[in-house]
């Protein structure tokens, strides 16, 4: 495949679902995207958004009405009937609710894609044996759907995406029927079968944290609209649209600060000399030890109140709220050595 182009290019694509009785209702109106190969891009959205639409547009289970979708650079739309059903072979897809079948054992859900195709039988036990292995079930192979927990039906359900050997995997909400930490491990092996693999993923979720953790690209989307889409470092760290700015709250604690002051909480009370300040992460260069440097050169107190600082795309992001005390000399001169470190500064009580 040419790298240089886009696995998925959307261009000003529009869905709009028509029924009789009911108003139309557009699902996408105007969204562009590009998606690498390589990519692990989430689409994040409220409920409703069209997230769902999107992904259904790129497999080609929805067809649509204006703008184009192109998947390893062929139109989907206009795909004959034999080709659409190697596009569907070729892009995995997994599922909220993992939609395996309850009568077929572990082994029979993931040997399902198989069946379609003209591989031998032996050989499709030896694919089976060999996808369960990749996703950690091999011990679970004769065992039934209801006999599994969550997180172990999920991997069952991207054994059986990856059998015919995708170089895309579609995630729908994948996660967000598991419990944080069951996500969390599903998370690491779809990053793990992304690095292992070299597949492509497209993530759709409702969780900002979802992005954080795995994605390197994110669009969010809006009422059918794109209000925001980059590098998923860039967007967390500076976000420009209300609602990622929404969503990015939800993986923080920083800004609990803002009730505690609210609250005049015995936390925030400040002596003479002291300061507030929220630090912001903004810089890929930032990872020393920046708080018992100034603490030291500038003679400061600095005391933590919050800090939240996690690794995005491979960098550290994130803040911390401190107290510091010391002169008006040396406080200044600490918030202007941070400055020049490249790290947000906020005087948030003085
Ligand atoms: P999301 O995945 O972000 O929750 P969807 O893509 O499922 O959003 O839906 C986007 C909008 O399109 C919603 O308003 C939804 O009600 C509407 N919609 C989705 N599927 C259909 C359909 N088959 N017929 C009519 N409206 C639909």
């Amino acid at each position: 495949m040419n790298h240089r182009i886009p696995v998925v290019e959307i261009r000003n694509l529009t869905k709009i679902y028509r029924s009789g009785e009911e108003e139309d209702k557009t699902a996408l109106a105007d969204v562009s995207l590009d998606i690498d190969a390589g990519d692990i891009f989430g689409v994040i959205g409220l409920s409703g958004a069209g997230k769902s639409t999107l992904v259904r547009c790129i497999n080609g289970l929805e067809g649509y009405d204006s703008g184009s979708v192109k998947v390893r650079g062929r139109e989907v739309q206009d795909l004959t009937p034999a080709d659409l059903r190697s596009l569907r072979q070729r892009t995995g897809m997994i599922f909220q609710h993992f939609n395996l079948m309850p009568s077929r054992t572990v082994a029979g859900n993931v040997e399902l894609p198989l069946l379609e195709g003209s591989v031998w039988k032996h050989q499709r036990a030896a694919r089976v044996a060999e996808l369960l292995e990749l996703v950690g079930l091999s011990d679970l192979a004769d065992h039934y759907p209801a006999e599994l927990s969550g997180g172990q039906q999920q991997r069952v359900a991207i054994a059986r995406a990856l059998a015919n050997e995708p170089d895309i995997l579609l995630s729908d909400e994948a996660t967000s029927a598991l419990d944080p930490n069951t996500t969390k491990s599903i998370l690491q092996l779809l990053r793990d079968l992304h690095d292992s693999l070299g597949i492509t993923v497209v993530l759709i979720t409702h969780e900002m944290s979802v992005i954080r953790q795995i994605c390197n690209k994110i669009a969010v989307i809006d009422h059918g609209t794109i209000v925001e889409q980059g590098k998923v470092f860039d967007v967390f760290a500076d976000p420009q649209a209300q609602l990622t700015k929404s969503f990015i709250a939800t993986t923080s604690n920083l800004d609990k600060i803002t009730d505690l002051l609210a609250q005049d909480s015995p936390l925030v009370a400040l002596e003479p000399g002291q300061v507030i300040l929220r630090m912001s992460y903004v810089s890929k260069e930032v990872s020393e030890a920046l708080v018992s440097y100034i603490s030291r050169a500038f003679d400061l107190d600095v005391n933590i109140i919050f800090g939240d600082i996690d690794v995005v795309d491979g960098s550290p992001l994130g803040g911390l709220v401190v107290k510091i005390a010391g002169t008006d000399d040396h406080i200044k001169g600490a918030l202007e050595y941070l400055k020049s470190r490249n790290i947000g500064i906020e005087i948030l009580k003085s």
